[in-house]
């Protein structure tokens, strides 16, 4: 089973607990790379660049 990470939006740094040392809540925070949407963003952001 893999152990998802979290991510304090506070001082942006990752751990596995639901808040941070630093007090604030963390964020669950997934890959870019799982993200279709951003697949085609990439796609366009290329087309554009290279008109
Ligand atoms: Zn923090």
């Amino acid at each position: 089973m893999v152990k998802h990470l979290l991510k304090c939006p506070s001082c942006h740094g990752y751990t596995m607990k639901v808040q941070c040392t630093c007090g604030a809540k963390t964020e669950s925070c997934r890959p870019p790379k799982y993200s279709p949407e951003d697949k085609l963003a990439v796609y366009r952001r290329q087309a554009k660049g290279l008109g």
